[in-house]
């Protein structure tokens, strides 16, 4: 009789704990369809330029928190590089240059190393010691400096004359005069550290747009890729026009154009691109898009393969394993084998 008893009172505690399973779960699956995923944006204007930030998370208050860490990462990399800013790390190393070397932070130190790997993968296409030549040029009020002067600048322009101490943290140049310029590697390198801070929160997918410098990472609520536009450099209207579109999660995506800062002087195209070797603008292309995992390599290698040229750019994108899209000079399009069907093409171009 006792046990008769034992056995329907364990019979009734699983049942108790079978009911208190099931409500819980009923309340998860509740709160679940309440709390739903959604897309949550910030825009700021940091590194010169306009910057935004999309996650998905199913709270504001989270999402707000995340981004604005983000910010603050890309703000911190914005006083350290900043080219124009006298008290930038950037400054220092560039105000001794054949003077001194300066101790800088870690970031400052890996992006010049991310900087110096890129211009040894280019064969120097990608220079950041490109300073003393773009600051000869203005295209905006259409300032174009002497042929003399293009010429005897030429030899500040080495990465090799970088100098790196890791153990001391610190970053020589070694020719008096030389500058670095980091403007077509920090926004990649900014992407990818707000991506990390985001991850950082818990953030498990977004979307960080430096400009033309963007990241993503998971997918969107739908449960579909981010689609990124890809510019037409030569849009029928003035305004922007979408030449293709590709849909990317977990890699970074950059453009470099002729198209962004430039002048048009006796028939010829001045722009913001430079070929180290001769100090005037690369002729190439007219675009560069290149797909890959981190910010720094897409930013930075869609420099270094518009100053290659298409046909040496597309055997450095084959041998480095990205993907992208090549507008030469002419109007023509290439693209990476691997793009093929993940890249959608607008109308007639
Ligand atoms: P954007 O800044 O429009 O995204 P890029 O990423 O191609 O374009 O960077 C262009 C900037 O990089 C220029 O404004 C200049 O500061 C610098 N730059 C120009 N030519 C080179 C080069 N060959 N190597 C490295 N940096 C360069
Ligand atoms: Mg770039």
């Amino acid at each position: 009789m006792k046990r008769e008893f034992q056995v329907q009172r364990s019979k009734f505690q699983v049942h108790c704990l079978l009911a208190a399973l099931c409500c819980i779960l009923i309340v998860s699956l509740l709160s679940c369809s309440f709390k739903k995923d959604q897309i949550y944006r910030k825009t700021m204007i940091l590194m010169d330029t306009l910057i935004t930030i999309n996650v998905v998370s199913d709270s504001s208050d989270k999402a707000s928190k995340a981004m604005d860490r983000a910010f603050d990462e890309i703000g911190k990399l914005d006083k350290l590089l900043n080219f124009f800013s006298s008290s930038s790390e950037l400054s220092m190393i560039n105000r001794n240059a054949g003077i001194s070397a300066v101790k800088v932070s870690p970031e400052t130190l890996e992006v010049i190393e991310d900087a110096i790997f890129v211009s040894e993968k280019t064969g120097g296409a990608f220079d950041s010691t490109i300073g003393p030549e773009i600051s000869l040029w203005d295209f905006h009020t259409r300032k174009m400096p002497d042929d003399k002067t293009v010429k005897e600048r030429l030899p500040l322009v080495d990465y090799k004359l970088i100098r790196i101490d890791r153990n001391k943290s610190t970053v020589y140049l070694e020719k008096k005069g030389m500058l670095i310029d980091l403007g077509a590697i920090a926004k990649g390198y900014a992407a990818d550290k707000a991506v990390e801070e985001l991850k950082r929160q818990g953030i498990t997918s977004g979307l960080v747009s430096c400009a033309g410098d963007i990241r993503a990472f998971g997918l969107k609520p739908d449960g579909k890729p981010w689609k990124i536009g890809i510019k037409n450099p030569r849009p029928a209207n003035k305004e922007d026009e979408i030449m293709a579109t590709v849909g990317l999660s977990d890699m970074a995506i950059s453009t470099s154009g002729d198209y962004e800062r430039f002048f048009i002087s006796n028939g010829r195209r001045y722009h913001h691109i430079l070929d180290p070797k001769t100090g005037y603008s690369a002729e190439g292309c007219r675009s560069v898009t290149v797909i890959a995992r981190y910010g720094f390599q897409t930013d930075a290698f869609s420099t270094g393969v518009f100053v290659l040229g298409p046909r040496k750019g597309m055997e450095l994108l084959r041998q480095m394993g990205f993907e992208g899209v090549i507008v030469d000079k002419d109007g023509g399009i290439e693209t990476t084998p691997g793009l093929k069907g993940r890249i959608e093409f607008k109308g007639n171009n």
